[in-house]
């Protein structure tokens, strides 16, 4: 499932409360994430493919 920055409206490869395929520890700042099912538009590496 993807999951959401909110701030930037980013959508991460992962699920909140984990890390997202480019990295980020979404536990960190939970608040700033939601599980989304749209498509992912985070281009680093990890996310992107
Ligand atoms: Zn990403």
């Amino acid at each position: 499932m993807p999951v959401k920055h909110n701030p930037t409206g980013e959508v991460h490869k992962g699920q909140k409360g984990g890390t997202t395929g480019c990295g980020v520890n979404t536990s960190l700042h939970s608040d700033h994430w939601s599980n989304s099912s749209g498509a992912i538009t985070c281009d680093k590496n990890g996310c992107k493919n």
